[in-house]
């Protein structure tokens, strides 16, 4: 992998691809990574004044999709569009942005169709007994993303029972149907369904054209699904697919890649069960996106911790009435982000600025513009979208419940502090004081009364 300076083509505006779900289960918090990473990388390209075209697609055409709908007796459409829905619930409570287009592959088949004839026109496909298939030995650029050699590939390809194809590497462009299955679509090969690839090549070509600016996934998709979509595409067209290619590291559970097929998976509404959306997404910047990260409790609980901090500072702190972010700090939070999209390098932009709002200071429109930069970067990777109030509300509200904390108690105790101070029995107030901390919660008092929270 390698750093490439950003040079989108003209015209605007800058097309970015993701490969998206595919729709037959929720989300597990990797997947939720590899979009929350993209969802800032297009924050990012916004923010830098780049007019972006986002498009994130559904796989909603799937032998899984087939054989779970068929399970639950539910007609593949109806099982597709419930995932869907399920998907755009998760992304929302994880606070992603919509993509400006969300293709589905069952409303693609005519583009995929098109593509494929292309394909077998200049003879890099074949169809046999129904199946269509790229014929990767007629494709000489094949690999060059994944630099992968052709003769080891061609030791570990087989061809499956039920394949027609003429040599193992060579991959499904279309599938005839089996008998019995309702969702398919017909073809000039006769009825069937899309192979998993072109998918991408058909509905990326429709919305942001034969040739685009950035491409992303996670690792695992760059082979073979991102090597068989170049050669679709390319193969077709004789234009370069993307400009750039982004690929987003693993999220592994105990070090093994968290996934649907290993079964060791916490799904995102689980996960928001726990924890607060923007602190799993803080958690999620913790590491650079190309690189492995490691779910644990204490992390996702750190990062929780973190942002109280965050939001006790942002409640604290006068942002004033509107005015410049402080200069420098944005100037030091574009170096990160310009450098790949840093976010933990931007991140630890935000911790030097909120050690700074924490210092006691007296010149306000200072306070006020570092707080705004706080807002402006805070808005870039998608935090502090919560009024503090509120934010700080919940959090307690979470942890009261982790901790079994009991809050009628906590607030006799507070009115009986508050009373005791009123008397300036500070004795009584100290000894209240104490025996809330016996039961894990912090009194603060502030200029608003007292404050309370319970302890990590
Ligand atoms: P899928 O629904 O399996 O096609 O996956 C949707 C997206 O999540 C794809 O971009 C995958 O590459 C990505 N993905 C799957 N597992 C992980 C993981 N453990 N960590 C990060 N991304 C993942
Ligand atoms: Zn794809």
């Amino acid at each position: 992998m390698q750093k490439e300076t950003l040079e989108p083509a003209p015209p605007v505006p800058l097309g970015i691809y993701v490969c998206g779900p595919t729709v037959y289960h929720w989300i597990h918090i990797g997947n939720a990574r590899t979009f929350a990473a993209f969802d800032v990388v297009v924050r990012y390209l916004r923010y830098r004044g780049y007019a972006v075209k986002y498009v994130r697609n559904y796989t909603d055409v799937d032998d899984r999709i087939l054989a779970r709908a068929k399970e639950q007796g539910k007609t593949a459409p109806e099982f597709a569009q419930f995932f869907i829905d399920e998907f755009r619930a998760d992304a929302r409570a994880l606070k992603m942005l919509e993509p400006d287009v969300e293709p589905r592959v069952s409303e693609h088949v005519a583009e995929i169709v098109d593509i494929i004839q292309t394909l077998i026109a200049k003879g890099v496909a074949y169809e046999s007994q129904g199946d269509v298939y790229f014929a990767v030995s007629k494709y000489p650029a094949y690999a060059r993303l994944s630099r992968r050699n052709l003769a080891d590939l061609e030791a570990g390809a087989r061809v499956e029972p039920g394949e027609q194809k003429r040599e193992p590497l060579d991959f499904a462009l279309w599938k005839a149907a089996k008998p019995g299955e309702t969702w398919s679509w017909d073809s000039p090969w006769g009825r069937g369904r899309p192979g998993w690839h072109i998918e991408c090549s058909a509905m990326s070509r429709k919305h942001l054209g034969e040739s685009f600016d950035i491409h992303g996934g996670a690792l695992d998709l760059i082979f073979p699904h991102h090597e068989n979509e170049i050669a679709q595409s390319e193969g077709a067209s004789g234009r370069p697919l993307a400009r750039y290619w982004m690929h987003c590291g693993f999220l592994d559970l105990e070090n093994v890649k968290m996934s649907k097929s290993l079964g060791n998976i916490v799904l995102l509404r689980d996960a928001l069960e726990q924890v607060d959306a923007e602190a799993l997404r803080l958690f999620f910047f913790s590491t650079h996106y190309r690189n492995q990260l490691s779910f644990s409790e204490k992390a996702i609980a750190d990062a929780e911790l973190r942002m109280e901090y965050f939001y006790e500072t942002l409640r604290k702190v006068d942002g004033g009435d509107g005015g410049p972010e402080a200069a420098q700090v944005m100037a030091e939070f574009e170096a990160a982000m310009d450098d790949d999209f840093n976010a933990p390098a931007a991140v630890a932009v935000l911790s030097e600025l909120f050690a700074e709002l924490n210092k006691p200071s007296k010149d306000k429109p200072k306070m006020a513009g570092l707080k705004r930069a706080a807002l402006r970067i805070g808005g870039v990777l998608g935090l502090f979208g919560d009024a503090p109030d509120a934010w700080l509300e919940r959090h307690r509200a979470r942890m009261v419940r982790q901790r079994g904390v009991d809050e009628a108690k906590v607030k006799a105790l507070l009115d009986g502090r508050a009373a005791a101070r009123a008397a300036k029995d500070y004795k009584e107030s100290d000894r209240i004081r104490d025996e809330l901390k016996g039961m894990g919660v912090e009194v603060m008092d502030t200029p608003q009364g007292q404050r309370w929270r319970v302890l990590p």
